[in-house]
């Protein structure tokens, strides 16, 4: 009575719109099998979303490792440029990743399904096109997290471990990650067509663009607009939770507006706008308060690539320049409106961003968890977060008079203060217990960081900064 086997098995109802496209975007390439998969975690409720029907752990575990490519995948490795560090590199590319194809979800959206980890491509250069288990899972929680944050980002569908060691700092576990984007396009996909000087491809793209993300943009100058849009917004969400990418280079700046590619990435814990995490990043490029600078660096560059198709050069010169021009105050804007909702601030009133700023000061000299000094505002607690309490006191008078006229200032501060963030020290504690072969902190952080907004007591020892034996100092991106 239909109790037949091929029921449990995985179904994905591809639809893959990139593998149409001519194949000077991208290399066809079957993922590498691995030794041993085992499945680590599979997001339910993102499968849903995608219209996917799971099947039973071991064929999940293949699917998701690459051992075997499930019916109506196209996989291909996809081709991009980008600079990195602010140098250019004429050929990036899918290095490890894999793009098995793409579902339109129960929600009508077109989501990418990619594996991150899944061996060499023509695009690996010197890397062995692999992942080792510590990313991967940092990917998984911390990308989870910012999509329960309400951040635009790419999401993870699944873990797997591969049963193989890669050599990174020493011997570590290998595993793949089933990344799900709007598209893993990015700037550094119409900067390698325009560095090459291949027009045809660069409209394509353009076109593809625009029907793929804004189809109600019009023309290279529109599709500038709305991605300078969605960054600006990306980048003061980022912001307001003390978020930092690390490595914001134009490969890693997508064109949908998500957050794309987690690797020394970490939020921060105590207050300073200096604030750097990547091992790679010597000179603080990336820094938390660089990012909404660089984004406008970026955009720059997309600009760049965009006016490569256009006729008229010199008028299409003057119409970006002006595009770009404008963003510093758009993020600004977007900045201020999440910096306001912080405060409990729904209105926009003259003055309010010199008190953010007043105590964003205050916070940097007094040694203020970022996380925690926001949420305590609505708790009436914030001054214990200050070495110096009186100087946090000197601000709330001002603060206070301000907020008199404001509707519940405290449900708008609880809606966008979260109580929980994931914490750097957490999350490398986390990777460690499941290099022993322990998931359970794994399981724990996902369960505990779907919920931001909520008070969970029973996670007060991961709301917590770390204490000062516990800062990590240094985040690797061990690729
Ligand atoms: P990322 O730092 O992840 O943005 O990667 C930058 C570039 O290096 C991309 O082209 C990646 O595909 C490539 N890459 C990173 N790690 C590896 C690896 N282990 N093997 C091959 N390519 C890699
Ligand atoms: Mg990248």
């Amino acid at each position: 009575m239909g109790l037949y086997l091929e029921a449990m098995s995985v179904i994905i109802p591809f639809d893959n719109s990139y593998a149409r496209l001519p194949g000077s975007f991208y290399t066809v390439q079957p993922p590498e099998p691995v030794r041993a998969p085992r499945l680590i975690a599979f997001n339910d409720d993102l499968a849903r979303l995608l219209g996917i029907a799971p099947g039973e752990a071991q064929e999940m575990a293949e699917i998701f490792a690459g051992n075997r490519v499930p019916e109506g995948a196209s996989p291909l490795a996809q081709l991009y440029s980008g600079h990195q560090f602010g140098q250019y590199n004429p050929q990036l590319g899918d290095g490890r990743a894999i793009l098995l194809g793409e579902t339109v979800g129960t929600d009508g959206k077109r989501r990418d399904i990619q594996l991150k980890g899944s061996g060499r491509t023509p695009y690996s250069r010197m890397g062995d096109g692999r992942a080792w288990l510590g990313p991967v899972l940092r990917e998984y929680v911390v990308s989870e997290a910012m999509h329960a944050l309400g951040i635009p980002t790419t999401r993870a569908l699944a873990a797997v471990e591969t049963g193989e060691m890669v050599i990174r700092e020493g011997r570590l576990p290998g595993a793949v990650l089933t990344r799900v984007a709007a598209s893993h396009l990015r700037v550094g996909t119409f900067q390698v067509f325009a560095a090459r000087g291949d027009t045809r491809s660069l409209k394509q793209l353009t076109d593809y663009a625009i029907a793929r993300h804004y189809p109600d943009a019009e023309g290279p100058m529109g599709l500038l607009r709305a991605v300078r849009d969605a960054q600006a917004r990306l980048i003061a969400a980022w912001m307001s939770v003390g978020f930092i990418h690390g490595v914001m280079n134009t490969d890693n700046c997508a064109i949908s507006g998500e957050t794309i590619d987690y690797g020394p990435c970490a939020f921060m814990d105590t207050y300073h706008p200096d604030t750097v995490f990547s091992s790679i990043d010597q000179m603080g490029r990336y820094a938390y308060s660089n990012q909404p600078g660089i984004v406008v660096w970026n955009l720059a560059q997309l600009a760049t690539a965009l006016i490569r198709q256009l006729d008229d050069p010199e008028g299409a010169v003057a119409e970006a320049t002006e595009i770009v021009h404008a963003m510093p105050a758009l993020i600004e804007a977007a900045w201020a409106e999440r910096f306001r909702a912080k405060l409990g601030l729904r209105s926009a009133r003259e003055g309010d961003v010199a008190l953010i700023t007043d105590l964003l000061a205050r916070m940097a000299v007094g040694g203020a968890d970022f996380t925690n000094t926001f949420r305590a505002l609505a708790e009436g607690t914030a001054r214990d977060q200050f070495t110096d309490p009186v100087a946090f006191d000197a601000w709330a008078e001002g603060w206070q008079a301000r907020l008199a006229t404001e509707p519940d200032p405290e449900a708008t501060m609880r809606a966008a203060n979260p109580a929980i963030i994931p914490r750097n020290h957490r999350v490398e504690e986390m990777i460690a217990a499941a290099v022993a072969g322990d998931y359970a902190p794994f399981h724990r952080l996902n369960a505990v960081l779907a919920r931001p907004f909520d008070d969970q007591p029973e996670a007060r020892d991961l709301t917590a900064p770390p204490l000062p034996h516990e800062v990590v100092q240094a985040t690797f991106c061990g690729t």
